[in-house]
């Protein structure tokens, strides 16, 4: 079924990519891999090539953990607290001043419409400024021992030395952002590496960084396949921590590298979250909200409200609107004025997820609205609505990260709990109802580590965000997310 109209192989050329980096970023200047790899960046509104990016190999990535290193004993770990928060304030300043430039180099190499990115970047001015703020707040404590003798035993809070952070494409500069706010708040010195499909707005953020006042050295950015840069960084021996966000399939690989030096790992991996509408809810701000819970940022988002349970009694209501809403979605490129609904970020992703709808399809599932690609240039989907599924089927199990919604009714709030915690994922989940105790039930029972009542993602750099099973591991934002990138450290005195 065809839903949406087709305006992408006639739609406007696509603007100019601003200038920038290119390079590597090592100690303080973008330079070419030693072996002068490069790889191609797309748009994927059209397919075309857009840039040509340095790649980092293993020599690179030596290069630049031993600049890493020598940053962090040389200078960061003892710069003053207040002086880490004002850089990190700055950056935040810089982020906010070249908004449009940066909106602009992200929509056209993910895709996200203008509007989204621009969201995206204020968001990640914040979460700057909020561990701008936790800089000058890491404290340890002044401890009594109950052992016989007059003692003096005290903790501290120390930077763990260098961390790598290997980020996704689907939120790229807030992503970086996430990952290195609290890193460089806490004292580390650090490898980012952005995801092969989107490294323009982190190697910007890089540049900004410079302008910041952030020494050379502190932050380091290395393009590159996941499978040789990330796993050079990931299976390093002098890299002390690293924060992933992906796939949980590239997650378990992650866990693997990292147990040559036991490393410590954050993971904050997958999701299939299920959007709850109760019979008694506002039934219009629940399917606006569940429509915006899948269809924002392509779907391409790890908590999406992707699986949808609707009470019995609306089911047919909830789902004949937001399929209304899925067909008027404007779908065309990020940068075109209007467009609400922009490619998917690659020809894989495309592959993928159409390969989904397929399979849904194939297996009895009908779609309410979309069920196919869009048009025949660039990488667009339609928006897609899927009921009749079965509990088993794949579309309801594994992760599809595109805007496709599987909706299914259910009668009892005892057997909506049962379906909705049955998956091995366990990031979000949004429920809404009028009924209070119904809502605080149901958000104690929902084994998720993000539970939005009567709203969805409604996310905050004061909050913390990170799943329950198999969606990861730890935290990040608020003050949990800055205790991965702190160790303890006991001190006593015998007095
Ligand atoms: P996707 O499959 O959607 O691209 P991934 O989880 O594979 O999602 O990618 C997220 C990030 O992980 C990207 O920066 C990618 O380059 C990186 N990555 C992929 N494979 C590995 C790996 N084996 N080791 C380290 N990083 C990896």
């Amino acid at each position: 079924m065809s839903t949406t109209e087709q305006p992408t192989t006639d739609a406007a050329p696509s603007p100019a990519l601003p200038d920038g980096p290119r390079g590597l970023l090592i100690g303080g200047e973008f330079v070419d891999a030693a072996d002068g790899a490069t790889m191609a960046v797309h748009n994927p509104a059209t397919g075309e090539v857009m840039a040509e990016v340095a790649v980092a190999g293993q020599e690179d990535v030596d290069r630049a953990v031993r600049v890493a290193r020598d940053a962090f004993v040389g200078a960061w770990r003892d710069v003053t607290p207040s002086a880490r928060g004002k850089i990190l304030w700055r950056l935040a300043d810089l982020l906010e001043e070249n908004a449009d430039e940066l909106a602009l180099i992200e929509s056209l190499d993910n895709g996200k419409p203008l509007a989204e990115a621009r969201g995206d970047h204020g968001f990640s001015a914040e979460v700057f400024r909020y561990y701008a703020g936790a800089a000058t707040k890491i404290d340890g404590r002044t401890v009594t021992p109950s052992a016989p003798g007059p003692w003096h035993a005290y903790t501290r809070r120390e930077p763990l030395g260098v961390v790598g952070q290997i980020i996704p494409w689907n939120f790229p500069l807030m992503m970086a952002a996430w990952k290195v706010a609290p890193a460089l708040a806490a004292g580390n010195t650090i490898l980012l590496k952005p995801a092969e499909q989107t490294p323009l707005s982190a190697l910007r953020l890089g540049e900004l960084f410079l302008e910041a006042g952030l020494p050379p050295g502190v932050l380091n950015i290395l393009n590159g396949d996941g499978a040789v840069t990330g796993a050079a960084i990931a299976g390093h021996d002098g890299v002390d921590k690293i924060a992933f966000t992906g796939s949980a399939e590239t997650g378990r690989k992650i866990v693997h590298a990292a147990t040559g030096n036991l490393k410590k790992v954050t993971l904050e991996l997958g999701g299939k979250s299920p959007n709850v509408v109760f019979a008694d809810a506002d039934l219009e701000a629940a399917t606006a909200g569940a429509s915006a819970a899948i269809f924002s940022h392509m779907g391409e988002v790890c908590i999406a409200g992707s699986r949808l349970y609707v009470q019995e009694d609306v089911f047919d209501d909830v789902l004949a609107g937001v399929a209304d809403n899925a067909r008027a979605l404007k779908v065309g490129p990020g940068t075109d004025p209007g467009t609400q609904l922009g490619p998917l970020v690659s020809v894989e992703q495309l592959a993928r997820v159409t390969g989904y709808i397929e399979d849904g399809l194939r297996g009895g599932a009908r779609a309410l609205a979309g069920g196919a690609r869009h048009g025949d240039r660039g990488y667009f989907v339609e928006p897609t609505v899927l009921v009749d599924v079965e509990p088993d089927a794949r579309v309801v199990r594994e992760e599809i990260f595109g805007p496709v919604l599987v909706a299914r009714p259910f009668k009892d709030p005892e057997d909506l709990a049962r379906e909705a915690n049955d998956t091995r994922y366990g990031l979000a989940a949004g429920v809404w109802t009028k009924d209070l105790s119904k809502a605080h039930r149901a958000a104690a029972e929902l084994q998720a580590g993000m539970v939005f009542i009567n709203t969805y993602g409604a996310i905050d750099p004061s909050l913390p965000f990170g799943g329950y099973k198999e969606s990861g591991w730890g935290r990040e934002l608020g003050p949990d997310g800055l205790d991965p990138y702190l160790q303890t450290k006991t001190v006593v005195v015998a007095l």
